[in-house]
């Protein structure tokens, strides 16, 4: 049973639908926070703590405009709005809602939510969520016993996984993927790449690790494979 926690007294905000879509961020440029979790144990956090533990940690004088690329907006904070996170604690899927707070880019017009590395966007599930689902599943344990725990569907299970191998080849290259098992890659990720390495990923393919293909990237660079 999803354990949904009480929203927060001071989140007197307005809701928009529901996941899978966020309309909030489905039409904006998300700006992300990378290297956060480098300076912290994330493993003493629960996901809404480590959430807004990871916003205060972001200042966003230094973030530059995803749109325009100016480097040192005067952002004006223009609203928030609510999604859900979920997360997997202590053996309980927990279903948070936090606040995104959306600012506006003076230079060039637009509104961008901000979100920690860990946020996935237009996804509910934290990245350790869906982490821990691939590491029981590519250990192999039963797809009836990984749907129960977590609390997915199947073809939600297979959707992460064919995701997770694509960007895991989106990552390494052909030539490395081909030489880094799952087990590997995933070993890479707890130790080193949760911590300072996802904003690698973001730089080479124009998206968040673990952002669908369905989902507009960040630009219109990205060219899907
Ligand atoms: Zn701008």
């Amino acid at each position: 049973m999803v354990i949904k926690r009480k929203e927060p007294h001071d989140l007197a905000v307005r809701l928009f639908p529901r996941p899978p879509t966020y309309e909030e961020e489905r039409y904006a440029f998300m700006i992300r926070g990378f290297s956060l979790l480098c300076k912290i144990n994330f493993n003493h956090y629960s996901t809404l703590a480590l959430f807004y533990h990871c916003m205060r940690m972001i200042d966003i004088r230094n973030c530059p405009c995803p749109k325009c690329g100016t480097r040192h907006p005067d952002w004006d904070e223009h609203a928030t709005y609510i999604r859900y996170l979920i997360g997997f604690e202590k053996g309980d899927v927990v279903c948070d809602s936090v606040e995104i707070t959306r600012f506006k880019c003076p230079s060039c017009g637009t509104t961008h939510g901000i979100l920690p590395e860990f946020v996935i966007p237009f996804k509910s599930h934290s990245l350790f969520f869906v982490l821990a689902v691939m590491k029981d599943y590519f250990m192999g344990l039963k797809i009836a016993d990984i749907s129960a725990k977590y609390e997915i569907s199947v073809s939600t299970l297979y959707a992460w996984k064919d995701l997770f191998l694509k960007h895991k080849r989106m990552w390494l290259g052909v030539l490395e993927d081909t030489l880094t098992s799952t087990e590997q890659f995933l070993t890479f990720l707890r130790n080193e790449g949760l911590k300072r390495r996802l904003h690698e990923f973001f730089a080479a393919t124009n998206r968040s690790f673990f952002q669908g293909c369905g989902n507009p990237p960040r630009s219109g660079r990205f060219m899907p494979d």
